[in-house]
Protein backbone atom coordinates (compact mmCIF):
# COMPACT_ATOMS: atom_id res chain seq x y z
CA UNK A 1 0.00 0.00 0.00
CA UNK A 2 2.92 2.56 -1.34
CA UNK A 3 1.33 6.06 -0.32
CA UNK A 4 -1.38 5.11 1.50
CA UNK A 5 -1.56 5.89 5.34
CA UNK A 6 -1.61 3.29 7.93
CA UNK A 7 -3.61 4.22 11.10
CA UNK A 8 -2.41 1.81 13.97
CA UNK A 9 -4.36 1.28 17.35
CA UNK A 10 -2.42 0.55 20.39
CA UNK A 11 1.52 0.24 19.90
CA UNK A 12 2.90 -2.35 22.22
CA UNK A 13 3.50 -5.77 21.15
CA UNK A 14 1.27 -6.07 17.76
CA UNK A 15 0.71 -2.37 17.19
CA UNK A 16 4.68 -1.99 17.05
CA UNK A 17 5.50 -5.03 15.35
CA UNK A 18 2.81 -4.15 12.63
CA UNK A 19 4.59 -0.28 12.29
CA UNK A 20 7.70 -1.50 11.68
CA UNK A 21 7.42 -4.18 9.20
CA UNK A 22 4.58 -1.72 7.42
CA UNK A 23 7.68 0.84 6.99
CA UNK A 24 10.04 -1.83 6.17
CA UNK A 25 7.93 -3.03 3.54
CA UNK A 26 6.64 0.61 2.32
CA UNK A 27 8.85 3.50 2.37
CA UNK A 28 6.44 5.41 1.11
CA UNK A 29 3.65 5.05 3.43
CA UNK A 30 2.22 7.41 5.76
CA UNK A 31 2.22 5.16 9.35
CA UNK A 32 0.54 6.87 12.00
CA UNK A 33 0.18 4.91 16.05
CA UNK A 34 -2.09 6.35 18.55
CA UNK A 35 -1.70 5.01 22.39
CA UNK A 36 -3.35 6.08 25.00
CA UNK A 37 -1.07 4.99 28.02
CA UNK A 38 2.51 6.97 28.00
CA UNK A 39 4.32 4.00 26.44
CA UNK A 40 4.93 2.07 23.54
CA UNK A 41 6.62 -0.76 22.37
CA UNK A 42 7.16 -1.74 26.64
CA UNK A 43 7.76 -5.33 27.74
CA UNK A 44 5.05 -5.78 29.75
CA UNK A 45 6.43 -9.78 29.96
CA UNK A 46 9.42 -8.04 32.06
CA UNK A 47 7.44 -6.26 34.69
CA UNK A 48 6.93 -9.18 37.42
CA UNK A 49 10.32 -9.43 37.16
CA UNK A 50 11.29 -5.17 37.79
CA UNK A 51 8.91 -5.21 40.82
CA UNK A 52 10.93 -8.24 41.65
CA UNK A 53 14.16 -6.08 41.30
CA UNK A 54 16.06 -8.54 38.87
CA UNK A 55 15.26 -6.48 36.01
CA UNK A 56 15.95 -3.35 38.14
CA UNK A 57 15.97 -0.03 35.88
CA UNK A 58 12.81 0.89 34.74
CA UNK A 59 14.00 2.30 30.90
CA UNK A 60 15.37 -1.17 30.21
CA UNK A 61 11.40 -2.34 29.85
CA UNK A 62 10.61 0.43 27.44
CA UNK A 63 12.21 -0.83 24.15
CA UNK A 64 11.56 2.12 21.69
CA UNK A 65 10.27 5.17 22.16
CA UNK A 66 8.08 7.42 20.13
CA UNK A 67 11.30 9.44 18.91
CA UNK A 68 13.43 6.23 18.27
CA UNK A 69 9.87 5.44 16.04
CA UNK A 70 10.23 8.63 14.12
CA UNK A 71 14.04 8.96 13.57
CA UNK A 72 14.68 5.09 12.93
CA UNK A 73 11.58 4.22 10.94
CA UNK A 74 9.70 7.53 10.42
CA UNK A 75 6.39 6.07 12.47
CA UNK A 76 4.67 9.24 14.03
CA UNK A 77 3.96 7.45 17.55
CA UNK A 78 1.20 9.23 19.31
CA UNK A 79 1.47 8.34 23.63
CA UNK A 80 -1.65 9.56 25.50
CA UNK A 81 -3.75 9.48 22.28
CA UNK A 82 -6.72 7.43 22.92
CA UNK A 83 -8.99 6.27 19.49
CA UNK A 84 -12.73 7.19 20.73
CA UNK A 85 -14.77 5.99 17.36
CA UNK A 86 -14.28 4.79 14.02
CA UNK A 87 -16.75 5.51 11.11
CA UNK A 88 -16.16 2.58 8.84
CA UNK A 89 -17.63 4.20 6.29
CA UNK A 90 -16.09 7.68 6.22
CA UNK A 91 -12.66 5.72 6.75
CA UNK A 92 -11.72 7.97 9.68
CA UNK A 93 -11.14 7.90 13.02
CA UNK A 94 -11.76 10.19 15.75
CA UNK A 95 -8.80 10.48 18.45
CA UNK A 96 -8.72 12.64 21.40
CA UNK A 97 -5.14 13.99 22.99
CA UNK A 98 -5.57 13.23 26.17
CA UNK A 99 -2.79 15.81 27.51
CA UNK A 100 -3.99 18.87 25.68
CA UNK A 101 -8.07 17.70 26.21
CA UNK A 102 -8.55 18.17 22.21
CA UNK A 103 -10.40 15.43 19.86
CA UNK A 104 -9.27 15.39 15.96
CA UNK A 105 -10.38 13.32 13.43
CA UNK A 106 -7.92 11.10 11.16
CA UNK A 107 -8.34 9.76 7.95
CA UNK A 108 -7.22 6.47 6.69
CA UNK A 109 -6.61 4.38 4.09
CA UNK A 110 -5.82 1.08 6.19
CA UNK A 111 -6.77 1.15 9.94
CA UNK A 112 -5.35 -1.61 12.25
CA UNK A 113 -7.05 -2.59 15.74
CA UNK A 114 -4.45 -3.39 18.34
CA UNK A 115 -6.09 -2.64 21.18
CA UNK A 116 -5.05 -5.35 23.41
CA UNK A 117 -6.65 -6.71 26.55
CA UNK A 118 -7.84 -5.64 29.13
CA UNK A 119 -7.52 -7.18 33.20
CA UNK A 120 -10.92 -9.41 34.36
CA UNK A 121 -12.13 -7.45 37.34
CA UNK A 122 -15.02 -9.71 38.88
CA UNK A 123 -17.96 -7.81 40.86
CA UNK A 124 -16.57 -8.31 43.98
CA UNK A 125 -16.03 -5.57 46.75
CA UNK A 126 -12.84 -4.02 47.68
CA UNK A 127 -10.54 -3.90 44.24
CA UNK A 128 -10.17 0.04 43.99
CA UNK A 129 -9.32 -0.24 47.97
CA UNK A 130 -6.03 1.61 47.75
CA UNK A 131 -2.93 -1.56 48.05
CA UNK A 132 -5.15 -3.24 45.39
CA UNK A 133 -3.64 -3.39 41.88
CA UNK A 134 -2.91 -5.05 38.90
CA UNK A 135 -0.15 -5.68 36.49
CA UNK A 136 -0.36 -4.54 32.64
CA UNK A 137 1.71 -1.03 32.36
CA UNK A 138 4.84 0.61 33.47
CA UNK A 139 2.82 2.90 35.43
CA UNK A 140 1.00 -0.26 36.76
CA UNK A 141 4.47 -1.49 38.33
CA UNK A 142 5.53 2.05 39.70
CA UNK A 143 2.71 1.88 42.09
CA UNK A 144 3.33 -1.15 43.15
CA UNK A 145 6.91 -0.62 43.87
CA UNK A 146 6.10 2.68 45.57
CA UNK A 147 3.55 0.75 47.70
CA UNK A 148 5.90 -2.00 48.55
CA UNK A 149 8.10 0.88 49.91
CA UNK A 150 5.81 3.04 51.18
CA UNK A 151 3.94 0.51 53.03
CA UNK A 152 7.12 -1.68 54.31
CA UNK A 153 4.44 -4.39 53.12
CA UNK A 154 5.56 -7.97 54.56
CA UNK A 155 2.16 -10.60 53.28
CA UNK A 156 0.76 -10.36 49.82
CA UNK A 157 -2.71 -12.15 48.17
CA UNK A 158 -2.00 -12.95 44.47
CA UNK A 159 -5.53 -13.04 43.05
CA UNK A 160 -5.09 -15.78 40.32
CA UNK A 161 -2.67 -18.79 40.02
CA UNK A 162 -1.99 -17.81 36.15
CA UNK A 163 1.34 -17.82 34.19
CA UNK A 164 1.05 -13.74 35.25
CA UNK A 165 -0.12 -14.24 38.69
CA UNK A 166 2.37 -16.71 39.64
CA UNK A 167 5.38 -15.16 38.13
CA UNK A 168 4.48 -12.44 40.29
CA UNK A 169 4.09 -14.52 43.61
CA UNK A 170 7.51 -15.88 42.77
CA UNK A 171 9.18 -12.13 42.49
CA UNK A 172 7.50 -10.84 45.66
CA UNK A 173 8.87 -13.86 47.31
CA UNK A 174 11.92 -13.40 46.57
CA UNK A 175 11.43 -10.13 48.04
CA UNK A 176 11.10 -11.42 51.25
CA UNK A 177 7.41 -11.12 51.47
CA UNK A 178 4.71 -14.09 52.81
CA UNK A 179 2.74 -14.51 49.71
CA UNK A 180 -0.65 -16.29 49.34
CA UNK A 181 -2.03 -17.26 46.03
CA UNK A 182 -5.82 -17.55 45.86
CA UNK A 183 -7.04 -19.67 42.76
CA UNK A 184 -11.07 -20.55 41.87
CA UNK A 185 -10.02 -23.53 39.97
CA UNK A 186 -8.32 -26.77 42.35
CA UNK A 187 -4.79 -26.19 40.82
CA UNK A 188 -2.38 -23.66 40.08
CA UNK A 189 -1.85 -22.57 36.19
CA UNK A 190 -5.51 -23.73 35.10
CA UNK A 191 -4.45 -24.39 31.08
CA UNK A 192 -2.06 -27.22 32.54
CA UNK A 193 -2.87 -30.77 33.02
CA UNK A 194 -2.83 -31.70 36.34
CA UNK A 195 0.10 -34.05 36.78
CA UNK A 196 2.17 -31.33 35.45
CA UNK A 197 0.49 -28.17 37.15
CA UNK A 198 0.95 -30.63 40.67
CA UNK A 199 4.71 -30.09 40.15
CA UNK A 200 4.35 -26.58 40.17
CA UNK A 201 2.11 -25.95 43.28
CA UNK A 202 5.07 -28.12 45.30
CA UNK A 203 7.88 -26.02 43.94
CA UNK A 204 5.77 -22.94 45.07
CA UNK A 205 5.02 -24.49 48.05
CA UNK A 206 8.63 -25.73 49.30
CA UNK A 207 9.81 -22.30 48.39
CA UNK A 208 7.18 -21.24 50.95
CA UNK A 209 4.12 -19.72 48.92
CA UNK A 210 0.96 -20.70 50.80
CA UNK A 211 -2.06 -21.96 48.30
CA UNK A 212 -5.75 -21.34 48.31
CA UNK A 213 -6.63 -23.45 45.25
CA UNK A 214 -10.10 -24.47 44.64
CA UNK A 215 -11.56 -20.96 46.55
CA UNK A 216 -12.75 -17.71 44.98
CA UNK A 217 -12.05 -14.15 45.62
CA UNK A 218 -15.33 -13.02 47.76
CA UNK A 219 -14.11 -9.28 48.59
CA UNK A 220 -11.26 -6.94 50.43
CA UNK A 221 -12.21 -4.88 52.85
CA UNK A 222 -9.81 -2.28 54.51
CA UNK A 223 -8.85 -3.44 58.19
CA UNK A 224 -5.46 -1.46 59.32
CA UNK A 225 -4.06 -3.36 56.08
CA UNK A 226 -6.33 -5.38 53.86
CA UNK A 227 -8.13 -8.22 54.59
CA UNK A 228 -9.01 -10.68 51.60
CA UNK A 229 -12.38 -12.87 51.85
CA UNK A 230 -12.42 -16.52 49.56
CA UNK A 231 -15.68 -17.80 48.84
CA UNK A 232 -14.78 -21.05 51.27
CA UNK A 233 -14.65 -18.28 54.43
CA UNK A 234 -10.52 -18.24 54.12
CA UNK A 235 -9.48 -15.25 55.66
CA UNK A 236 -6.30 -13.36 54.88
CA UNK A 237 -4.89 -10.36 56.73
CA UNK A 238 -2.14 -9.17 53.89
CA UNK A 239 -0.63 -5.44 52.88
CA UNK A 240 -0.70 -5.51 49.04
CA UNK A 241 -3.26 -7.63 46.80
CA UNK A 242 -2.45 -8.11 42.79
CA UNK A 243 -5.03 -9.54 40.82
CA UNK A 244 -3.93 -12.06 38.16
CA UNK A 245 -7.23 -13.05 37.38
CA UNK A 246 -6.53 -12.81 33.00
CA UNK A 247 -7.75 -10.72 30.92
CA UNK A 248 -10.14 -10.19 28.12
CA UNK A 249 -10.17 -8.60 24.49
CA UNK A 250 -10.49 -4.79 24.68
CA UNK A 251 -13.58 -4.83 21.85
CA UNK A 252 -15.01 -1.74 22.78
CA UNK A 253 -14.02 0.46 20.03
CA UNK A 254 -14.10 -2.48 17.27
CA UNK A 255 -17.84 -3.01 18.84
CA UNK A 256 -19.13 0.26 18.62
CA UNK A 257 -17.79 0.30 14.95
CA UNK A 258 -20.00 -2.53 14.20
CA UNK A 259 -17.47 -4.93 13.51
CA UNK A 260 -17.86 -8.69 13.98
CA UNK A 261 -17.22 -9.87 17.34
CA UNK A 262 -16.65 -13.89 17.45
CA UNK A 263 -18.09 -16.77 19.37
CA UNK A 264 -15.09 -16.37 22.35
CA UNK A 265 -14.91 -12.20 22.62
CA UNK A 266 -12.63 -11.45 20.43
CA UNK A 267 -12.70 -9.66 17.31
CA UNK A 268 -13.22 -11.68 14.18
CA UNK A 269 -10.68 -11.68 11.43
CA UNK A 270 -9.45 -14.08 8.39
CA UNK A 271 -6.85 -15.44 8.31
CA UNK A 272 -5.46 -12.41 6.55
CA UNK A 273 -6.10 -10.29 10.15
CA UNK A 274 -8.99 -8.91 7.93
CA UNK A 275 -12.29 -7.61 10.02
CA UNK A 276 -15.58 -7.55 8.64
CA UNK A 277 -15.16 -4.01 7.99
CA UNK A 278 -13.18 -2.95 4.94
CA UNK A 279 -9.49 -1.63 5.08
CA UNK A 280 -10.21 -2.39 9.25
CA UNK A 281 -7.48 -5.18 10.30
CA UNK A 282 -6.81 -6.85 13.84
CA UNK A 283 -4.00 -7.94 15.50
CA UNK A 284 -2.71 -9.61 19.07
CA UNK A 285 -5.35 -9.52 22.04
CA UNK A 286 -8.08 -8.34 21.17
CA UNK A 287 -8.68 -10.75 18.21
CA UNK A 288 -10.27 -14.56 18.29
CA UNK A 289 -7.98 -16.65 16.66
CA UNK A 290 -8.66 -20.05 14.62
CA UNK A 291 -6.76 -22.82 16.91
CA UNK A 292 -4.84 -25.13 14.50
CA UNK A 293 -5.31 -28.17 16.72
CA UNK A 294 -8.65 -27.61 16.79
CA UNK A 295 -9.73 -25.43 13.96
CA UNK A 296 -11.93 -23.57 16.51
CA UNK A 297 -12.02 -20.00 17.24
CA UNK A 298 -9.89 -19.88 20.22
CA UNK A 299 -8.53 -16.42 22.82
CA UNK A 300 -4.40 -16.48 23.16
CA UNK A 301 -3.47 -13.48 24.95
CA UNK A 302 0.31 -13.91 24.25
CA UNK A 303 2.87 -12.28 22.99
CA UNK A 304 4.38 -14.38 20.34
CA UNK A 305 0.92 -14.48 18.57
CA UNK A 306 0.95 -10.40 18.65
CA UNK A 307 3.70 -9.82 17.27
CA UNK A 308 3.19 -12.10 14.44
CA UNK A 309 -0.08 -11.31 13.70
CA UNK A 310 1.19 -7.51 13.54
CA UNK A 311 3.81 -8.10 10.79
CA UNK A 312 1.70 -10.86 8.73
CA UNK A 313 -1.47 -7.90 9.21
CA UNK A 314 1.42 -5.09 7.62
CA UNK A 315 2.42 -8.07 5.02
CA UNK A 316 -1.12 -7.91 3.93
CA UNK A 317 -1.79 -4.39 3.70
CA UNK A 318 1.28 -3.83 1.94
CA UNK A 319 -0.07 -6.33 -0.63
CA UNK A 320 1.79 -9.43 -0.14
CA UNK A 321 -0.18 -12.64 0.37
CA UNK A 322 0.69 -14.27 3.56
CA UNK A 323 -1.93 -16.23 5.78
CA UNK A 324 -1.89 -16.78 9.24
CA UNK A 325 -1.35 -20.29 10.36
CA UNK A 326 -3.18 -20.01 13.49
CA UNK A 327 -2.51 -20.16 17.29
CA UNK A 328 -1.88 -23.54 18.95
CA UNK A 329 -0.66 -22.24 22.74
CA UNK A 330 2.35 -22.57 23.37
CA UNK A 331 3.25 -21.01 26.71
CA UNK A 332 5.99 -21.36 29.30
CA UNK A 333 6.76 -19.92 32.89
CA UNK A 334 10.03 -20.65 34.86
CA UNK A 335 9.21 -20.39 38.53
CA UNK A 336 11.68 -20.54 41.28
CA UNK A 337 13.75 -22.77 38.93
CA UNK A 338 11.46 -24.69 37.61
CA UNK A 339 9.69 -24.92 34.45
CA UNK A 340 6.43 -25.61 33.02
CA UNK A 341 5.64 -25.78 29.43
CA UNK A 342 2.60 -26.07 26.90
CA UNK A 343 2.29 -26.37 23.17
CA UNK A 344 -1.44 -27.43 21.57
CA UNK A 345 -4.12 -28.66 24.03
CA UNK A 346 -4.04 -30.02 26.88
CA UNK A 347 -5.67 -33.75 27.66
CA UNK A 348 -8.39 -32.22 29.86
CA UNK A 349 -9.39 -29.38 26.73
CA UNK A 350 -8.95 -32.45 24.44
CA UNK A 351 -11.60 -34.38 26.52
CA UNK A 352 -14.11 -31.64 27.15
CA UNK A 353 -14.04 -31.17 23.40
CA UNK A 354 -14.84 -34.72 22.86
CA UNK A 355 -11.74 -35.26 20.80
CA UNK A 356 -10.41 -38.31 21.08
CA UNK A 357 -6.68 -38.61 22.13
CA UNK A 358 -3.98 -41.18 23.44
CA UNK A 359 -0.85 -39.68 25.41
CA UNK A 360 2.28 -40.73 26.02
CA UNK A 361 4.14 -40.01 29.66
CA UNK A 362 7.42 -39.66 29.87
CA UNK A 363 10.40 -39.06 32.91
CA UNK A 364 13.56 -38.80 30.91
CA UNK A 365 16.54 -36.35 32.02
CA UNK A 366 17.41 -32.94 29.79
CA UNK A 367 20.95 -34.80 28.93
CA UNK A 368 22.61 -38.28 29.29
CA UNK A 369 22.73 -39.49 33.45
CA UNK A 370 26.27 -40.40 32.47
CA UNK A 371 27.14 -36.67 32.22
CA UNK A 372 26.84 -34.99 35.32
CA UNK A 373 24.12 -32.33 36.45
CA UNK A 374 21.10 -34.49 34.47
CA UNK A 375 18.15 -33.26 35.50
CA UNK A 376 14.54 -35.43 35.59
CA UNK A 377 11.62 -33.84 33.79
CA UNK A 378 8.36 -35.04 32.89
CA UNK A 379 6.58 -34.46 29.56
CA UNK A 380 2.96 -35.56 28.06
CA UNK A 381 2.28 -35.90 24.35
CA UNK A 382 -1.04 -36.20 23.11
CA UNK A 383 -2.25 -37.66 19.76
CA UNK A 384 -4.45 -38.59 18.01
CA UNK A 385 -5.17 -42.28 18.10
CA UNK A 386 -6.01 -42.62 14.39
CA UNK A 387 -3.41 -40.85 12.52
CA UNK A 388 -0.62 -40.34 14.94
CA UNK A 389 -1.44 -36.72 14.66
CA UNK A 390 0.31 -34.65 17.72
CA UNK A 391 -2.80 -32.64 19.31
CA UNK A 392 -0.26 -31.69 22.45
CA UNK A 393 2.36 -31.51 25.10
CA UNK A 394 3.33 -30.54 28.43
CA UNK A 395 6.25 -30.51 30.27
CA UNK A 396 7.76 -29.49 33.78
CA UNK A 397 11.51 -30.10 35.20
CA UNK A 398 14.23 -27.96 36.05
CA UNK A 399 16.10 -28.00 32.44
CA UNK A 400 15.35 -28.72 28.97
CA UNK A 401 11.57 -28.49 29.03
CA UNK A 402 11.54 -25.58 26.96
CA UNK A 403 13.36 -27.32 24.13
CA UNK A 404 11.57 -29.80 23.81
CA UNK A 405 7.97 -28.03 23.89
CA UNK A 406 9.38 -26.27 21.49
CA UNK A 407 10.07 -28.85 19.09
CA UNK A 408 6.92 -30.49 19.40
CA UNK A 409 5.10 -27.18 18.76
CA UNK A 410 6.76 -27.19 15.51
CA UNK A 411 5.55 -31.00 14.24
CA UNK A 412 2.26 -29.37 15.40
CA UNK A 413 2.38 -26.67 13.71
CA UNK A 414 3.52 -28.73 10.53
CA UNK A 415 0.57 -30.59 11.05
CA UNK A 416 3.25 -33.13 12.04
CA UNK A 417 2.42 -37.03 13.82
CA UNK A 418 4.20 -38.75 16.33
CA UNK A 419 5.99 -40.70 13.45
CA UNK A 420 7.84 -37.31 12.98
CA UNK A 421 8.74 -37.42 16.47
CA UNK A 422 10.00 -40.46 16.44
CA UNK A 423 12.15 -39.53 13.22
CA UNK A 424 13.44 -36.05 14.24
CA UNK A 425 16.98 -35.36 13.99
CA UNK A 426 17.92 -32.74 16.92
CA UNK A 427 20.92 -31.32 18.69
CA UNK A 428 22.83 -34.10 21.21
CA UNK A 429 26.07 -33.64 22.90
CA UNK A 430 26.04 -35.72 26.30
CA UNK A 431 25.77 -31.89 28.39
CA UNK A 432 22.71 -31.13 26.25
CA UNK A 433 20.42 -34.09 25.03
CA UNK A 434 20.87 -37.77 24.47
CA UNK A 435 20.78 -39.93 21.28
CA UNK A 436 17.52 -40.54 21.14
CA UNK A 437 16.39 -37.11 22.58
CA UNK A 438 13.20 -36.86 24.72
CA UNK A 439 11.23 -36.03 21.77
CA UNK A 440 12.09 -39.27 19.71
CA UNK A 441 11.51 -41.27 22.69
CA UNK A 442 7.72 -40.09 23.06
CA UNK A 443 7.70 -40.66 19.87
CA UNK A 444 9.21 -43.81 19.65
CA UNK A 445 6.70 -44.80 22.32
CA UNK A 446 3.86 -43.47 20.27
CA UNK A 447 4.83 -44.68 17.04
CA UNK A 448 5.12 -48.64 18.98
CA UNK A 449 1.56 -47.77 20.16
CA UNK A 450 -0.03 -47.49 16.99
CA UNK A 451 2.33 -50.42 15.29
CA UNK A 452 0.64 -52.79 17.53
CA UNK A 453 4.10 -53.40 19.26
CA UNK A 454 3.28 -51.99 22.63
CA UNK A 455 -0.32 -52.55 24.17
CA UNK A 456 -0.90 -49.80 26.64
CA UNK A 457 -2.75 -50.14 29.82
CA UNK A 458 -3.84 -46.79 31.35
CA UNK A 459 -3.36 -46.04 34.71
CA UNK A 460 -7.23 -44.98 35.19
CA UNK A 461 -8.25 -48.78 34.48
CA UNK A 462 -6.56 -50.20 37.21
CA UNK A 463 -8.05 -52.22 39.43
CA UNK A 464 -9.56 -54.66 37.09
CA UNK A 465 -8.99 -58.54 36.96
CA UNK A 466 -5.34 -57.64 35.53
CA UNK A 467 -2.25 -59.42 37.44
CA UNK A 468 0.16 -55.62 38.51
CA UNK A 469 3.45 -56.77 38.25
CA UNK A 470 6.66 -54.38 38.83
CA UNK A 471 9.74 -55.01 37.22
CA UNK A 472 12.19 -52.83 39.25
CA UNK A 473 14.82 -54.98 40.96
CA UNK A 474 13.51 -56.01 44.32
CA UNK A 475 15.43 -53.21 46.30
CA UNK A 476 13.75 -50.43 44.19
CA UNK A 477 10.69 -52.66 44.91
CA UNK A 478 10.94 -52.51 48.51
CA UNK A 479 11.96 -49.23 49.31
CA UNK A 480 7.65 -48.25 47.34
CA UNK A 481 5.56 -50.13 44.76
CA UNK A 482 2.30 -49.58 43.80
CA UNK A 483 -0.43 -51.80 46.14
CA UNK A 484 -1.04 -55.35 45.19
CA UNK A 485 1.75 -55.34 42.43
CA UNK A 486 3.81 -58.64 42.13
CA UNK A 487 7.11 -57.88 41.99
CA UNK A 488 9.41 -59.86 38.85
CA UNK A 489 12.33 -57.90 37.79
CA UNK A 490 13.24 -57.62 34.51
CA UNK A 491 16.91 -59.40 34.74
CA UNK A 492 14.98 -62.53 36.08
CA UNK A 493 11.80 -62.63 34.29
CA UNK A 494 12.62 -64.89 31.40
CA UNK A 495 14.09 -67.38 33.96
CA UNK A 496 10.74 -67.09 36.10
CA UNK A 497 8.43 -66.15 33.55
CA UNK A 498 6.06 -69.93 34.50
CA UNK A 499 5.08 -67.86 37.30
CA UNK A 500 3.42 -65.73 35.17
CA UNK A 501 -0.31 -66.74 35.05
CA UNK A 502 -1.58 -67.06 31.35
CA UNK A 503 -5.21 -66.77 31.76
CA UNK A 504 -5.34 -62.98 33.20
CA UNK A 505 -4.34 -59.78 31.48
CA UNK A 506 -0.16 -58.53 33.10
CA UNK A 507 0.07 -54.91 33.44
CA UNK A 508 3.61 -54.20 33.91
CA UNK A 509 5.34 -51.23 35.42
CA UNK A 510 8.78 -50.14 36.47
CA UNK A 511 10.21 -46.71 37.38
CA UNK A 512 9.58 -44.64 33.87
CA UNK A 513 8.36 -47.12 31.25
CA UNK A 514 11.39 -48.07 29.84
CA UNK A 515 11.73 -51.46 31.52
CA UNK A 516 8.01 -52.49 31.62
CA UNK A 517 8.18 -52.27 27.85
CA UNK A 518 10.81 -54.52 27.15
CA UNK A 519 9.00 -56.60 29.64
CA UNK A 520 6.47 -56.19 27.66
CA UNK A 521 8.41 -57.16 24.69
CA UNK A 522 9.35 -60.33 26.25
CA UNK A 523 6.20 -61.57 27.26
CA UNK A 524 4.08 -61.02 24.35
CA UNK A 525 7.00 -62.59 22.18
CA UNK A 526 6.46 -66.14 24.48
CA UNK A 527 2.15 -65.17 24.03
CA UNK A 528 1.13 -63.50 27.00
CA UNK A 529 -1.42 -60.88 27.27
CA UNK A 530 0.97 -58.06 28.69
CA UNK A 531 0.43 -54.51 28.67
CA UNK A 532 3.06 -51.85 29.89
CA UNK A 533 1.84 -48.77 31.79
CA UNK A 534 2.92 -45.48 30.72
CA UNK A 535 5.57 -43.13 32.68
CA UNK A 536 5.85 -45.93 35.23
CA UNK A 537 5.69 -45.56 38.91
CA UNK A 538 6.83 -41.45 38.18
CA UNK A 539 3.49 -41.21 35.96
CA UNK A 540 1.63 -43.14 38.80
CA UNK A 541 2.96 -40.80 41.65
CA UNK A 542 2.30 -37.87 39.50
CA UNK A 543 -1.40 -38.49 38.57
CA UNK A 544 -2.23 -39.62 42.39
CA UNK A 545 -0.59 -36.43 43.55
CA UNK A 546 -2.71 -34.60 41.44
CA UNK A 547 -6.10 -35.85 41.92
P1 LIG B 1 -1.20 -4.83 24.51
O1 LIG B 1 0.21 -5.15 24.77
O2 LIG B 1 -2.17 -4.92 25.65
O3 LIG B 1 -1.26 -3.38 23.89
C1 LIG B 1 -2.47 -2.77 23.53
C2 LIG B 1 -2.31 -1.27 23.69
O4 LIG B 1 -3.42 -0.66 23.08
C3 LIG B 1 -2.30 -0.82 25.13
O5 LIG B 1 -1.09 -0.16 25.44
C4 LIG B 1 -3.48 0.14 25.22
O6 LIG B 1 -3.23 1.27 26.03
C5 LIG B 1 -3.69 0.53 23.78
N1 LIG B 1 -5.06 0.95 23.51
C6 LIG B 1 -6.21 0.28 23.82
N2 LIG B 1 -7.27 0.95 23.39
C7 LIG B 1 -6.82 2.07 22.79
C8 LIG B 1 -7.45 3.15 22.16
N3 LIG B 1 -8.76 3.22 22.05
N4 LIG B 1 -6.68 4.14 21.67
C9 LIG B 1 -5.33 4.08 21.76
N5 LIG B 1 -4.68 3.08 22.36
C10 LIG B 1 -5.42 2.07 22.86
N6 LIG B 1 2.96 -13.08 26.95
C11 LIG B 1 3.87 -14.02 26.65
O7 LIG B 1 3.79 -14.60 25.56
N7 LIG B 1 4.86 -14.36 27.54
C12 LIG B 1 4.99 -13.74 28.74
O8 LIG B 1 5.90 -14.04 29.52
C13 LIG B 1 4.05 -12.75 29.09
N8 LIG B 1 4.12 -12.12 30.27
C14 LIG B 1 3.23 -11.12 30.55
C15 LIG B 1 3.35 -10.43 31.76
C16 LIG B 1 2.47 -9.41 32.06
C17 LIG B 1 2.59 -8.70 33.37
C18 LIG B 1 1.47 -9.04 31.12
C19 LIG B 1 0.53 -7.91 31.44
C20 LIG B 1 1.35 -9.71 29.93
C21 LIG B 1 2.22 -10.75 29.63
N9 LIG B 1 2.13 -11.46 28.44
C22 LIG B 1 3.03 -12.44 28.14
C23 LIG B 1 1.06 -11.17 27.47
C24 LIG B 1 1.55 -10.24 26.38
O9 LIG B 1 2.19 -9.16 26.97
C25 LIG B 1 0.36 -9.79 25.55
O10 LIG B 1 -0.20 -10.92 24.94
C26 LIG B 1 0.78 -8.80 24.48
O11 LIG B 1 1.31 -7.65 25.04
C27 LIG B 1 -0.43 -8.44 23.62
O12 LIG B 1 -0.05 -7.44 22.74
P2 LIG B 1 -1.12 -6.44 22.12
O13 LIG B 1 -0.33 -5.48 21.33
O14 LIG B 1 -2.19 -7.20 21.47
O15 LIG B 1 -1.81 -5.74 23.37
Amino acid sequence: MSGKRILIVGGVAAGSSCAARARRLAEDADIVVFEKGPYVSFANCGLPYHVGDVIEDESSLLLVSPEQFQERHAISVHVNHEVLRIDVDAQTVDVRDLAAGTTRTETYDALVLATGSKSVRPPVPGLDLPGVFTLRTVPDTRRVKQWLSDSGATRAAIIGAGFVGLEVAENLTELGLDVTVVELQDQVMPSLDPPIATAVAERLQARGVALCLGEGLAGIEQDGGLRVSTTSGTVLDVDIVVLGLGVRPRTELARAAGITIGSTGGVAVDDQRRTSAPGVWAVGDVTEDRCSVTGLPRLLPLAGPANREGRLAADVICGRDEAFRGVQGTAVCRLFGLTAATTGRAAKELSALGIPFETVWLHPKDHVGYYPGARTMTLEVLYDPGSGRVLGAQGVGEAGVEKRIDVVAMCIQLGGSVFDLEQAELCYAPQVGAAKDPVNVAGMIASNRMRGDLPMASWEALGGDELLVDVREVSEFRREHIPGALNLPLSVLRDRVEELPTDRPIWLYCLSGKRSYDAARALLGRGYDAWTLPGGILSWKALRASR
